[in-house]
C-alpha cells in the first residue's frame, strides 16, 4: 500500500516551528516508505477555506519556508477554498440519505443552549432539535445550516498511533455543523472530503487536533469511507513548560534563517523535539529517512531549547561546505564593512573557511569572524588588540616583520617554525610573539591560527598590515 501524508497548513500566519515540524514528520514518513516500503507521497494542502483570514503572503511563507527546509512536496499543492463545490456535493449527499438534517436554530437559540451549558459548567453541546422535526415546520425566511447526524450512544475509538488508543462517550459529540447557512463548508468537513479525494491514509498533526479526529471519524463513517491512520502528536512546548508562543521563539521559520540557521541544523532539531533513534543527536536527512517511524514518537510535550538548536547549528556549519558558507556570509559581511569584496578576498574567504568555520555557531557568528579576510588596509584594531601591539609586543613585532620580510616560502607550517625560533631565541613563550602579531594582522585577540591567517593573507597583505601598525606612532 502506498503511503500518503499530506501538510495541511491554515495559511493565516507564517510557517511557525511546530507547523514545520509536522509537516517534516509527514514528509519523512512518506520518504520512509517510499524508499524502504512499498511507495509513499507527500502531499500540500492549503487550507484556506476562512478567506478573512487567509492571505497570499503567509501561503507564499510556507512554500518559502517548506523549501528552505528542503521538504518538497508531491504534485500541486491544492487549495481547500477551491473544493468547495465538493465539499458541498458530499454535504447533500448525506442530506439526501438522511445522514445529515437542516437545521434552523436561530442565533438567538443557540446562545440559550451556550448558556445553559455554562452554567451547567460543562462545554456547550447542540441539543439535536432539528435533527428529528418535520421540515414543514420550518421558519419562513430563515436559511437552515447542514448537520451531521452523530451516533447519539455508545463510544468512538480511535487507535492513534502515537497516543495509543483513544476513546470518546458518543454523548459528548454533538450534531456538528457541515455546512453554513450561506452554503459555505465548515473544516471539519472539508478536511474529511479532502483527505479521502487526496487519498491520504496517514493523518499525522498537532494533538490540538485529536478531539477533531473523534468528529472527523464520524463523517467518514457516515460517508462509508476508509478512516486514514491517525498520528496525533504533542505540541511544543517552550523551555519553561508552557505551550511555545512567540516569546519562547515560536516565530516562523524564516526568522530561524535570518538569524543564522542551516536548514538542516533546524530539521534535525525539529525531529528530535518529540521523535528518537537511540541517543543518536546528530542525523542526517538520509538516516532520518531511513530511521523515521511513527513508533517512537513520544508521547510527552517536547521543549523547545534554543541553546541546544545553536550548538547543533554549530556541528552542521563545520560539516557544511565551505563554498556554501562563503556564500552564505557575503551579505551579512557587504553589508558590515560596507564595501565590494575583492575576488582576492572571496579566494581567502574560501581558503580561511576551514578554519573560521570550527568555532562559529550561526551564520552572523561566522561572518563576523570572517571579518579578518575582507578588510581594507588600514584597518582600526579592538582595544584588546591595540593593547597587545604596545610596548614589549610592539618590539617582538618589529623585530618579527623584519624576519618576514626574510621569509621566502610563505606557508603556514614555516611561518610557525619561524616565528617559534624568534621566540626560543629570545626565551619568551610563543604566545608572547604570536599573540601581538595575531592583534596586528586581524585588528583582534582572537582568530584562527595565525600562521594559517597569514598564508592565507599572502605575503603582501601580511607585511603591509605589520607596517601598517607598526607606522601608527
Ligand atoms: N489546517 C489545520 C491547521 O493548520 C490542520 C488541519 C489538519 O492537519 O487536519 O491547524
Amino acid at each position: 500500500m502506498t503511503v500518503v501524508t499530506r501538510f495541511a497548513p491554515s495559511p493565516t500566519g507564517f510557517l511557525h516551528i511546530g507547523g514545520a515540524r509536522t509537516a517534516l514528520y509527514n514528509w519523512l514518513f512518506a520518504r520512509h516508505h517510499a524508499q524502504f516500503g512499498s511507495g509513499g507521497r507527500f502531499l500540500l494542502r492549503i487550507e484556506d477555506t476562512d478567506r478573512k483570514r487567509s492571505n497570499d503572503e503567509a501561503v507564499s511563507a510556507i512554500y518559502d519556508g517548506l523549501t528552505w527546509l528542503g521538504l518538497d512536496w508531491d504534485g500541486d499543492a491544492v487549495s481547500q477554498f477551491s473544493n468547495a463545490a465538493r465539499h458541498v456535493e458530499i454535504a447533500e449527499r448525506l442530506l439526501t440519505e438522511g445522514k445529515a438534517y437542516k437545521c434552523y436554530c436561530s442565533a438567538e437559540e443557540l446562545q440559550e443552549m451556550r448558556d445553559t451549558a455554562r452554567a451547567e459548567g460543562r462545554s456547550m453541546r447542540y441539543d439535536g432539535r432539528w435533527r428529528d422535526r418535520d421540515p414543514v415546520e420550518a421558519p419562513g425566511g430563515v436559511a437552515p445550516v447542514i448537520r451531521m447526524k452523530a451516533p447519539l450512544v455508545g463510544e468512538t475509538v480511535i487507535p492513534d498511533l502515537v497516543q495509543g488508543e483513544v476513546t470518546v462517550a458518543n454523548d459528548q459529540l454533538d450534531d456538528m455543523v457541515l455546512l453554513r447557512a450561506d452554503g459555505t463548508p465548515t473544516y471539519m468537513l472539508a478536511v474529511v472530503v479532502d483527505d479521502h479525494d487526496m487519498a491520504v491514509t496517514h493523518v499525522i498533526r498537532g494533538d490540538d487536533h485529536l478531539t477533531n479526529a473523534f468528529r472527523q471519524f464520524q463523517i467518514y463513517r457516515l460517508l462509508g469511507w476508509d478512516v486514514p491512520e491517525f498520528a496525533h502528536i504533542p505540541l511544543i512546548h517552550g523551555a519553561d513548560g508552557a505551550k511555545l508562543s512567540k516569546r519562547h521563539g515560536a516565530l516562523g521559520v524564516e526568522a530561524y534563517r535570518d538569524m543564522g540557521f542551516l536548514p538542516e541544523a533546524l530539521c534535525n532539531y525539529l525531529l528530535r523535539l518529540g521523535w528518537s533513534h537511540g541517543d543518536d543527536e546528530i542525523i542526517s536527512s538520509d538516516q532520518a529517512i531511513e530511521w523515521f517511524g511513527l513508533d517512537t514518537v513520544g508521547r510527552g510535550a517536547a521543549r523547545f531549547d534554543i541553546d541546544k538548536l545553536t550548538s547543533l547549528n554549530g556541528s552542521y556549519i563545520r560539516q557544511a561546505d565551505d563554498a556554501r558558507l562563503v556564500e552564505l556570509i557575503l551579505p551579512t559581511l557587504k553589508k558590515t564593512l560596507g564595501n565590494q569584496l575583492s575576488e582576492d578576498t572571496e579566494r581567502r574567504l574560501t581558503r580561511g573557511m576551514a578554519g573560521l568555520k570550527e568555532r562559529a555557531k550561526t551564520i552572523p557568528a561566522l561572518s563576523e569572524s570572517a571579518e579578518i579576510y575582507a578588510r581594507v588596509r588600514p584597518f582600526e584594531l579592538d582595544e584588546k588588540a591595540l593593547s597587545l601591539v604596545e610596548g614589549e609586543g610592539r618590539d617582538h613585532l618589529q623585530n618579527l616583520a623584519n624576519l618576514l620580510a626574510e621569509h621566502e616560502e610563505w606557508r603556514a607550517d614555516g611561518l610557525q617554525d619561524t616565528v617559534r625560533a624568534y621566540a626560543e631565541g629570545g626565551d619568551i613563550k610563543l604566545g608572547k610573539a604570536a599573540q601581538p602579531l595575531r592583534a596586528a594582522l586581524t585588528g583582534r585577540a582572537v582568530s584562527p591560527s595565525i600562521f594559517e591567517v597569514m598564508e592565507i593573507l599572502g605575503r603582501d597583505e601580511t607585511l603591509g598590515r605589520l607596517e601598517d601598525v607598526l607606522n601608527r606612532g
